[in-house]
């Protein structure tokens, strides 16, 4: 049945959004979105005069929607700049028609970009590494590890070099509260107090310096919402997904839609509590296993004496 409400501005309604009981048209969706995005950027202080700041952008919904409002707010602005960063990671056409488009929405937006390979960093791509993980050749199974470790430590890396003060990250709610599940339940105490919409290393921690610090301005914004802004602006999008992507990350996330069915809001609970907790974490694990280590191999930070990235990838 079509529902005959109508938005409080008295025009059709596009969307129903039920966390908060409110019917909203096209426009005071639209405007809804961009407000939450601001009054993020304002409750955790993202955007300071000086700033440069990079968008991490796939080419999907999320970062694109980032850039988008980012570019909205930076543009009549002299005092902050903004460019986008692109990774190559090599899962073949997926990825190629994801940049093409990522390519075509900057020069749309006037934004300048940069795109860097895994191929160049690494001298293989994720096609390679998964053909080594198909033949049993590698301790680490999952795909997605090497993926994030190798597009984290490329995104940081040349993000510091190309003086950037912050990366701008595309999360929304629900990947933001998977991960706060996921950290849970493996007992991953290190890696969450790593999370939050500001991930300020660089203050806290000695050679900190190497760390760009981390601006996660859609994270209130459930993934849907995400994804419905980005039909109602009409993004040239490409909505194929990862090949390679699963394991437990999904099972958390039907867990997680799950709840919110039944429960609407417990999304926004979830990341409310992780927050307050973040804090006390941050100090646990500072005092348990935080030393930063330059890595013997490459130089760029890390926990242990060789980086992640070295293990996996080197
Ligand atoms: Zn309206
Ligand atoms: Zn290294």
């Amino acid at each position: 049945m079509v529902s005959k409400k109508k938005c409080s501005c008295g025009r059709k309604v596009v969307f129903f959004r039920k966390y908060e009981g409110s019917y909203l048209c096209r426009q005071c969706f639209l405007k809804s979105i961009e407000k939450k995005f601001k009054r993020t950027i304002r409750k955790y202080g993202m955007l300071k005069s000086g700033d440069k700041i990079a968008v991490a952008l796939s080419g999907g919904k999320d970062s694109s929607t980032v850039l988008y409002l980012m570019n909205k707010i930076v543009k009549p602005r002299r005092d902050i700049d903004l460019i986008a960063i692109m990774i190559d990671e090599g899962t073949g056409d997926y990825r190629k028609k994801h940049l093409e488009l990522a390519k075509k929405f900057c020069k749309k937006l006037g934004v300048e970009y940069h795109i860097f390979s895994f191929k160049d960093e690494f001298g293989k791509g994720m096609k390679q590494k998964v053909k080594e993980i198909d033949k049993g050749k590698v301790k680490v199974k999952e795909p997605c590890t090497y993926c994030g470790v190798g597009r984290r430590y490329i995104l940081n890396k040349r993000a510091r070099e190309l003086g950037v003060t912050k990366l701008c990250m595309g999360h929304n709610l629900d990947d933001e509260v998977q991960a706060v599940i996921l950290n849970d339940v493996r007992g991953e105490l290190y890696r969450a107090s790593r999370m939050g919409p500001v991930t300020d290393w660089s203050l806290r921690k000695k050679k900190g310096k190497l760390f760009i610090p981390r601006i996660k301005p859609l994270r209130e914004v459930p993934e849907k919402e995400s994804a419905i802004f980005s039909i109602l602006v009409d993004f040239d999008l490409c909505w194929d997904k990862c090949p390679y992507a699963g394991g437990i990350r999904f099972d958390a996330k039907d867990f997680i839609n799950n709840l919110e069915k039944k429960y609407p809001g417990i999304k926004f609970t979830i990341l409310e509590t992780f927050d307050r907790l973040l804090p006390h974490i941050r100090d646990f694990s500072d005092k348990r296993e935080g030393k930063i280590h330059s890595c013997k191999k490459c130089g760029e930070p890390g926990s242990k004496e060789v980086c992640k990235t070295c293990e996996l990838w080197r």
